[in-house]
């Protein structure tokens, strides 16, 4: 079993947000996804984030009460998955800290240490021809953190939001074929 948790799946209602500074919710994150479980089949489960992050980041330690987390470690407990790979996406504009030009960015607080899972997917996609970065991810980043927690493989995924359908396919094929060799 593989889950892919989306925290930030869900839009503001207000158009307060909507500027180049912040970004308020990740545009591609649920529809990549989507495009992950189709391939995966019945082995991939999705948690679709219900609150939008300018309300509460449902990625940090506080918002473990909520009912989107609460059922997530739940399920993590019982099903024991073999990934949480947690999906998110961000704008390939220079607001963002990421560097330009990537595909796909794997964020992991222990990329470099132990957990070098991580950058054997890195290994893995770049020898399918795809232009991914691995960086250090913030502590903050707390579905990532719970599951390590609970002894399970985490990696968070950022997508560029400027891949085309078929490209984000592509990169979503090599995600399973790479996950479910593990
Ligand atoms: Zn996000």
């Amino acid at each position: 079993m593989i889950f892919l948790t989306v925290p930030h799946a869900t839009c503001p209602q207000s158009n307060l947000y909507n500027t180049e500074f912040i970004h308020p919710c990740d545009k591609l994150a649920l529809k990549s996804a989507k495009i992950l479980k189709k391939i995966g089949g019945d082995d991939v489960q999705i948690f679709e984030g219900d609150i939008p992050r300018t309300t509460q980041d449902l990625n940090r330690e506080r918002s473990r009460t909520t009912s989107y987390r609460k059922n997530l470690t739940e399920s993590m407990k019982e099903q024991m998955p073999s990934y949480v790979l947690d999906i998110h996406s961000y704008p390939d504009s220079k607001t963002i800290s990421f560097p330009k030009g990537s595909e796909i960015i794997l964020l992991d607080n222990n990329a470099f240490e132990a957990e070098y899972y991580s950058m054997k997917l890195l290994n893995s996609l770049e020898a399918d021809g795809i232009i991914a970065k691995l960086r250090k991810g913030a502590k903050t980043n707390d579905i990532q953190k719970e599951a390590r927690n609970l002894k399970l493989r985490s990696i968070l995924i950022e997508f560029n939001e400027s891949l085309s359908e078929e490209r984000l396919k592509y990169i979503a094929r090599s995600i399973v074929d790479w996950s479910s060799k593990q």
